[in-house]
């Protein structure tokens, strides 16, 4: 039952991040069912290499759990995923005056376009790529951000259709995204579906057939009358709910694992780690746990977090360093090898990526896309122990 459990690789690891993808499975499942209760597609956002748990085998299990298209910012992103077999539907929104649209359209990559340069762009890397684009027409519709102003939609709209008609573009959809979506209730999100329904009405007006797509994870739980055609959730996928107050069984799939490296005994007086900030008040025990702020433990958590670490969670003492912390374990009985949980699902009473955000004044976002390092070991349940040539696939 608890796959956490029963899928740990025999030899210790020092600094790993396991993914548990079958709970992306089931968040993905249960999005995709909300947004086919309003007659909408889901688009699993996988940018920054899935949130820090990997695009492309978090786009895979997406797909195979009911999202129908693969959103990243980047064109980059999007030619990562398709040289790593990923054939879906996929959309990119973020672009530089550099980048490569030609070979976006090439791959069947749907582009965004915010403004009269971008759409030209793209009609040009039509000619290179020998292939129609497909466009999604971004309104910034209050964000403020990207996007096209209201005042110059219409001839965004215009220039579209004009493009259109030559056959160098589809105007696949018209979309925009949403400021205040976390908050149930905001006066913006409103304000924001009415100018979005206004713009999409003009680019229909023009002639156009585009599906409508503005949801992120907050609005496709909390606002199924602004589903559209179309969902965009990123954050749930990974199993962290952006509604606070908002009850759903999503899963987190990111466990941050490390093992005790070393165990010492201390006596009372004893200062720990850099700057001498915590002295021992008795006799007790320490473990060394090889990370660090360069593993994505924060600094700022020095004297403020614990990690569970021999059936309970413990205190870590002194400053986090950048391969090291400290962990006070009294009088108990803690082993080096000993499996030690920065932060999981919480279902053990383990810390979890969003005590950490509430710790350092962040959001569970930013813990977990920042957690894929180059030394990191990244492994998805399931997958055979690294080094381990006699486990069988089990699929
Ligand atoms: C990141 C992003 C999303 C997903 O947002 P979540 O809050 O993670 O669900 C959707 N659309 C756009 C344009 C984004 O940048």
């Amino acid at each position: 039952m608890d796959a956490v459990m029963t899928n740990q690789c025999p030899s210790p690891p020092r600094a790993e991040i396991q993914v548990d993808v079958d709970a992306i499975r089931r968040n993905v499942a249960l999005l995709a069912g909300l947004a086919a209760g309003s007659g909408a597609q889901t688009m699993a956002v996988v940018k920054a290499d899935g949130y820090g748990h990997g695009a492309t085998e978090v786009a895979a299990a997406a797909l195979s759990a009911g999202a129908s298209w693969i959103g990243v910012a980047s064109v980059d992103e999007a030619l990562a995923l398709r040289a790593a077999g990923i054939k879906s539907k996929m959309f990119c929104w973020l672009h530089t005056v550099a980048d490569d649209f030609a070979s976006a359209v090439a791959a069947g990559v749907d582009l965004s376009v915010s403004s009269p340069r971008q759409l030209s762009s793209a009609v040009s890397a039509v000619r290179a790529a020998g292939r129609e684009a497909m466009i999604h027409l971004k309104i910034d519709t209050g964000l403020t951000r990207n996007g096209c102003l209201p005042a110059d939609w219409p001839a965004l709209v215009e220039a579209a259709a004009r493009a259109q008609a030559d056959g160098a573009i589809e105007v696949a959809a018209v979309w925009s995204h949403l400021a205040c979506a976390d908050q149930p209730g905001h006066p913006s999100i409103d304000r924001q579906a009415t100018r979005f329904d206004e713009a999409a009405k003009m680019a229909v007006d023009a002639g156009l057939q585009p599906l409508r797509h503005l949801a992120n994870s907050a609005a496709t739980l909390t606002r199924p009358d602004l589903h559209f055609d179309l969902v965009r959730p990123g954050i749930a996928v990974y199993g962290l709910n952006p509604v606070a107050g908002l009850s759903v069984p999503l899963r987190p799939a990111m466990t941050f694992r490390s093992s005790v490296s070393l165990v010492r005994r201390a006596p009372a007086g004893e200062s720990v780690s850099y700057g001498h900030t915590w002295t021992t008040p008795a006799e007790t025990t320490l473990a060394l746990v090889p990370v660090g702020y360069a593993d994505g433990v924060p600094r700022a958590l020095s004297g403020r977090m614990r990690v569970w670490l021999a059936g309970r969670n413990r205190p870590v003492v002194g400053r986090v360093c950048m391969d090291q912390i400290v962990v006070d374990c009294g009088d108990d009985q803690v082993h080096e090898g000993d499996e030690v949980i920065l932060f999981g699902p919480g279902d053990r009473g383990e810390p979890t990526a969003r005590e950490w955000a509430d710790a350092v004044g962040t959001i569970d976002y930013e813990i977990v896309t920042g957690m894929y390092r180059p030394r990191m070991r990244r492994r998805y349940l399931g997958d055979p122990c690294p080094g381990d040539t006699h486990a069988e696939s089990d699929s």
